[in-house]
């Protein structure tokens, strides 16, 4: 990964970035604008060759505006530190950026998110995606993983791990364990689910050295790259 951490706001990719959350933290394209607490937009290093996205934001990431944090994000930034990555070297995102969640009981609990949800909402990932131009995506969790990859993702137990080199998002796309799953299991479940973690982070890490040593061909620039900006 890249050595030196970047300084927001130095550079036109930051900028843009920086522009691009703007735009979406006011966004009122779908419903969930009217239950959520703030806008929760990717974070880290925009000049990365890795990002990392997850489904949705919850309870946590809703009060916060910072996707992954609370237990599950502990946890990722754990592995990430383990495999010598911050969040300074990577950018992570997620598919929606708003909270879904339903009250029962009078409490709130995460929901998945609707189809006309994730329509509305692409827009941004895309956005990001286009801007980042990553080597590597990380999908965490099989929705992140159903939505990037598409229909030839079908099961996080057999495909975790495994690299799909035709999305139109990236030249490598991996789908791993969500933390969130690995924090619901226990005792040795839970440390062979944590070092699963850790091994697909080691070898998308070790994906983006083999790929600045030797990069693969340009890619044909999506639509959106040309509407975006
Ligand atoms: S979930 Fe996405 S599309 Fe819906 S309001 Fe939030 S940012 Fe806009």
């Amino acid at each position: 990964m890249a050595d030196q951490p970047q300084k927001p706001g130095r550079s036109p990719v930051h900028q843009h970035m920086a522009e691009l959350r703007a735009r979406a933290l006011t966004c009122t394209d779908c419903n969930l604008s009217q239950t959520r607490t703030q806008v929760v937009f990717g974070t880290g290093n925009p000049e990365t060759p890795m990002v990392l996205i997850g489904e949705g934001p919850g309870e946590q990431e809703d009060a916060t505006g910072i996707p992954f944090v609370g237990r599950a994000g502990k946890l990722l930034d754990e592995v990430l530190r383990v495999n010598g990555i911050s969040r300074n070297h990577v950018w992570i995102t997620n598919v929606l950026k708003c909270r879904a969640f339903v009250v029962e009981g009078g409490r709130a609990t995460n929901r998945p998110p609707r189809v006309e949800e994730v329509s509305a909402c692409r827009q941004w990932i895309e956005a990001e995606i286009a801007l980042i131009n990553p080597l590597v995506i990380v999908c965490v969790g099989g929705p992140a993983a159903k939505l990037i990859i598409g229909s030839a993702f079908q099961s996080m137990t057999r495909q975790r791990g495994q690299w799909f080199t035709d999305t139109e998002y990236a030249p490598y796309v991996m789908p791993i364990l969500h933390p969130a799953y690995v924090l619901r299991q226990h005792g040795p479940a839970f440390e062979e689910a944590r070092q699963l973690l850790i091994d697909d982070l080691r070898r998308a890490r070790d994906k983006v050295r083999e790929l600045r040593r030797h990069p693969p061909p340009p890619r044909p620039p999506k639509v959106v790259q040309q509407s975006l900006f």
